[in-house]
């Protein structure tokens, strides 16, 4: 994943922990994890953005989902102990019919039986689009989430552009606003990552329909502002566009031209 990520002129990457689609976890190979941790310092890496699985569902009504949900996520984040201070970000869930309330609690719930002090990991909620009964649509439901959560000192958010604008907020025309309001709600000190992914869909669709940079509905100035901003540059920015190898690459380095970086 290293060598992948240094032939993109990535200095960061995402990847799953386990089968996006559930399942059980490969076991560590120490050998591969040294190497990987070799490449990422010698290259100036900043911190890496790992996903959990999809189908992981703090807030289901099944109670077997939500203990797979929480056994699997106590599972990744030891594994992840091998690779200290990095982040696991997380869907908080669907809370399907159970209404929003139940759904942050049932995440409280989960968070303080997984989180554990002195683990190495920081999680991250990310935010969501809103589509069908997901929870974390608003800043204020994440809040509350943090809010429940006793070792609240463990997580941070990760903003997805392209749910935040089907969500409703506008990063095209007022990203300060959005990020003063983020501040006001979550506190911007919670903010650790970026998920950038224009979007099919206008604002407020409720879709999640990830498109290429610069061809949806944010656009490229948006971009622009994103990784020319003071505060949003310092962060690990992943992308989740539809594309191959070669597209990211492109991406990349349409990314680095907007924030004004030298290329060799
Ligand atoms: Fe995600
Ligand atoms: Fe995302
Ligand atoms: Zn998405």
């Amino acid at each position: 994943m290293g060598r992948r990520a240094l032939g993109l002129d990535a200095s960061t990457f995402a990847f799953f922990t386990r089968n996006p689609r559930g399942g059980n976890a490969k076991a560590l190979d120490e050998r591969d994890v040294a190497e990987l941790r070799q490449i990422m310092e010698k290259n100036g890496f900043g911190q890496l953005v790992a996903h959990a699985p999809y189908t992981m569902n703090l807030c289901s009504a099944n109670p077997e989902t939500v203990d797979f949900a929480r056994r699997a996520m106590a599972g990744d984040l030891e594994r992840l102990d091998s690779l200290p201070g990095n982040y696991y970000n997380f869907h908080p869930g669907s809370h399907v019919k159970q209404g929003p309330e139940r759904g942050i609690e049932l995440i409280c719930e989960g968070l303080n039986e997984v989180l554990v002090p002195g683990q190495k990991t920081v999680v991250l909620l990310e935010t969501m689009a809103g589509k069908g009964s997901e929870v974390g649509r608003s800043f204020e439901e994440l809040a509350r989430i943090i809010e429940g959560t006793k070792h609240d000192e463990l997580l941070g958010v990760c903003l997805d552009t392209c749910h935040v604008n089907d969500a409703g907020y506008d990063i095209v025309d007022d990203l300060e606003g959005v990020l003063d309001e983020f501040d006001r709600v979550i506190g911007l000190d919670r903010l650790r990552a970026l998920h950038l992914n224009d979007s099919k869909n206008p604002r407020g669709a409720r879709k999640d329909r990830h498109e290429k940079i610069g061809r949806g509905t944010l656009g490229v100035d948006c971009f622009a502002a994103i990784v020319r901003h003071p505060f949003l540059r310092t962060l690990p920015m992943v992308l989740e566009t539809p594309n191959e190898l070669d597209g990211y690459a492109q991406e990349i380095a349409l990314l680095r031209c907007l924030a004004g970086e030298d290329s060799d």
